[in-house]
């Protein structure tokens, strides 16, 4: 009889026991989504690959603008338009400017750009900027999002809408990615009917076989179904060993205590070698967990709460374990790295990156100037800075929400 391991101690067995599966395959963006990206993708590309202009305005040089007022604005000669989706051959010389739209390629030799709200067309071929500009103000640089050799989204990611942007914006439309997982799931007991069926004395409904099917759809695998088995050893078993062939783990359930009847422990311990049986958690104590190889061979208590409780704190752990995935649960609570301004009026969502230090987890923002798409599926979750709110000091505790 093995002992009852503490849940903490039955994670820590899942990574020593089981190693990622070698498998990967290359499929295109849209089926990508949902599933494991198996190496990482580094940019090949700068993005964007000209300096752009984040507001519909004038691009200018920011020198010209020193000094400048409503009542005393910078007068510049206007040299013409960018337009959206071309190229500009325009070089702008000193005391000039050239419409951009949002978006749109800043012309050679201009540093930024100014808000047509702080302007006044004259309509004499000059423009009034009345207000001082920055070098780089609402400019977006060429390899600001990525550059060649920037890594756009790690190994072991679960490939999910911000990444498949991101993944587009640097031309991978063919990603390797892990092979969904094959599991089977078999529930045993002679009580057990199928849910389509009105049950007779002493039956009940099969529960586990459509709840374990869904959290593993909901997961990202792929439930294989073996239907109901009679607590009659030899049956089980052969069913059990055929699971263990076809799929890549199997979930047995019911049958997982010690009852005469209780057969899934001796059969698990007969395909491969058993690792554990028993759990220090309420519900879910009779869970069992073995191999055969790589495979993992699990029994979970009949119980469909048990069965639950334990499917979602210790199989979908150990499927991920299998799949290389990166996995965090959400939302996690994090104090900020650093100080953070808000915009007085609006609620802000703010990406972060999470990291674990001395135990304690940081949320760093990710700077994002807008459409930064990498940026965003480089982060881990995100937390909301409420509107009423001005801005946080660094070390403000928050609640990160997964993206
Ligand atoms: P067992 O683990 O086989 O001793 O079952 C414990 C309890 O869970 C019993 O009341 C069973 O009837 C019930 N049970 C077992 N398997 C299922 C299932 N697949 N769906 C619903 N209830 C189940
Ligand atoms: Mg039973």
């Amino acid at each position: 009889m093995l002992e009852v391991k503490a849940p903490e101690e039955v994670l820590r067995l899942i990574r020593k026991e089981f190693r990622p599966i070698g498998r990967t395959e290359t499929v295109s963006l849209p089926e990508a989504q949902g599933r494991v990206l198996a190496e990482a993708v580094k940019a090949e590309e700068y993005v964007p690959d000209f300096d752009r202009s984040t507001v519909d305005g004038y691009a200018l040089h920011a020198r010209d603008t020193f000094g400048c007022s409503d009542a005393v604005p910078a007068v510049l000669n206007l040299m013409g338009e960018v337009r959206m989706g071309e190229g500009t051959s325009i070089r702008v010389p000193r005391d000039s400017c050239v419409y951009v739209p949002t978006g749109g390629t800043i012309p050679k030799g201009c540093d930024c750009a100014v808000m047509i709200e702080y302007t006044e067309n004259y309509g004499d071929g000059t423009i009034g900027i009345l207000k001082p500009c920055a070098p780089g103000m609402n400019l977006v640089f060429r390899g600001d999002d990525v550059f060649p050799g920037k890594t756009v989204l790690e190994a072991g990611r679960l490939l999910e809408a911000q990444d498949i942007g991101a993944l587009a914006a640097v031309g991978k439309t063919a990603v390797p990615v892990r092979p969904r997982l094959r599991v089977a799931v078999i529930s045993t007991g002679d009580e057990l009917i199928p849910a389509d069926r009105k049950p007779g004395p002493g039956q009940v409904r099969d529960v586990n076989t459509p709840m374990l099917k869904a959290l593993l759809k909901e997961y990202g695998a792929e439930p294989v179904d073996f239907g109901i088995i009679e607590d009659d050893e030899k049956t089980l078993r052969e069913k059990a060993a055929a699971a263990a062939e076809k799929c890549d783990a199997v979930i047995l359930s019911g049958g997982s205590s010690a009852g005469v009847k209780d057969a899934a422990c001796r059969i698990i311990g007969e395909l491969g070698e058993l690792l554990l049986h028993g759990i220090a958690i309420k519900p879910g104590k009779p869970t069992i967990l073995g191999r055969t190889g790589n495979k993992p061979l699990i029994g979970l208590p009949g119980h469909p709460v048990a069965a639950f409780t334990a499917a979602k704190l210790f199989v979908l752990p150990l499927l991920a374990r299998l799949e290389g995935r990166t996995m965090q649960d959400y939302p996690v609570r994090a104090k900020t790295r650093e100080s953070m301004n808000a915009d007085h009026g609006r609620m802000q969502v703010n990406a972060c990156r999470l990291e674990s230090v001395d135990g304690h987890l940081i949320a760093t923002p990710v700077r994002s100037k807008s459409g930064l798409i990498t940026q965003l599926a480089g982060a881990d979750g995100y937390f909301l800075i409420d509107r009423d709110c001005e801005g946080l000091p660094a070390g403000t505790e928050v609640e990160v929400y997964r993206l």
